[in-house]
């Protein structure tokens, strides 16, 4: 239990993910510190991860820390991606509800109040869902878009659309989520998979407050491609039907050269089709291939269970 906490409050988590936030980390405390303190029934504490950030990010957050004891700072020993660091928190959380919610602000915390109603109210998640997307470019939003549809469309636990990492889990949930051993971590999915009560919330999502996007649209691309080998085998069991659809095609083909040769001799053109036909099944071949190996190559990396994150040191104000 937090020092300062009432014993009959329930403790709030706020899980913050910060890699070279150092410009945005002032506005952070500014507009979250006052929603937060307004929660009367709740105490609450935030748990800052410092995902190996290059600037003074860490910096600033001991400098917090040290001023305010429920603010919590953990340092990872480097970055190790904002779905680890998010693993970090979430581990070290304490509270009877826990909050994911980024830096830089486009996770509104005015939607924190509105969220814990709906837990008091005894769901065990609450989503918080985004209405629009004017802040992400027309790109970002169509290939989303794609995504969304796509994955759902070859996995079989279903992802909320436009819903972030921003929401509330339970207690319980949380220690559902710290069941799940894997060391890949695509969130959305593992949020989705574990289940539970569920709400939602609507929002607008804003811009960022302040620095730029740590996704890059390559950075995105294989996230994505994490995110649907993470929970579908279903492109593994394409290639089983696209090489049957290629072999019943060749078989018939082959049928129809035989019978030609039987009536009309033998002549040799063919030379453009055989050429053709080599390197389509070649690539597509290579393509099997390829998928296979993003499956072995995950099956690989979990083998070794390495941890997923390690942690520095911690950071906490001494009890006064
Ligand atoms: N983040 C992180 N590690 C990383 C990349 C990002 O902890 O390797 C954090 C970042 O500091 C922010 C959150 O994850 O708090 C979301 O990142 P960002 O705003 O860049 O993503 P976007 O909103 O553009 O999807
Ligand atoms: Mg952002």
């Amino acid at each position: 239990m937090h020092p300062d906490q009432a014993p009959d409050k329930p403790l709030l988590s706020l899980v913050v993910p910060f890699y070279n936030e150092s410009s945005a980390i002032a506005h952070f405390f500014q507009r979250i510190t006052p929603i937060l303190a307004a929660l009367d029934t709740l105490d609450y504490e935030i748990v800052c991860i410092n995902d190996g950030s290059a600037d003074d990010t860490l910096a600033q957050l001991i400098a917090i820390a040290e001023r305010d004891s429920r603010v919590r700072v953990i340092d990872l020993s480097r970055n190790f991606g904002k779905e680890a660091a998010l693993t970090a928190g979430l581990n070290e959380a304490l509270g009877d509800a826990v909050i994911p919610i980024d830096a830089d602000l486009q996770d509104p915390p005015e939607l924190i109040p509105r969220l814990v109603e709906q837990w008091r109210n005894g769901y065990e998640v609450v989503l918080a869902k985004r209405v629009n997307r004017d802040s992400d470019s027309y790109l970002k939003r169509k290939t989303a878009q794609l995504f969304y549809r796509l994955y759902n469309a070859v996995s079989d636990i279903k992802l909320p659309d436009n819903v972030g990492d921003f929401r509330l889990i339970d207690r319980q949930v949380l220690e559902a989520l710290k069941q799940l051993p894997e060391n890949r971590r695509f969130m959305k999915g593992l949020f989705a998979w574990v289940g539970f009560k569920t709400a939602t919330v609507e929002y607008v999502r804003e811009a960022r407050s302040a620095g730029e996007t740590k996704f890059s649209g390559w950075r995105l691309w294989n996230f994505a491609l994490e995110g649907i080998t993470s929970f579908s085998t279903v492109p593994l069991r394409w290639w089983t039907y696209c090489g049957s659809a290629i072999s019943l095609f060749a078989f018939i083909y082959g049928l129809v050269i035989i019978f030609k040769t039987l009536i009309h001799g033998i002549d040799m053109p063919g030379y453009a089709s055989i050429l053709t036909v080599v390197l389509f099944l070649g690539g597509i071949q290579l393509i099997g291939i390829g998928v296979l190996g993003e499956y072995l190559g995950r099956t690989y990396l979990e083998s070794k269970g390495r941890p997923i994150y390690l942690i520095r040191r911690r950071y906490q104000k001494a009890e006064d």
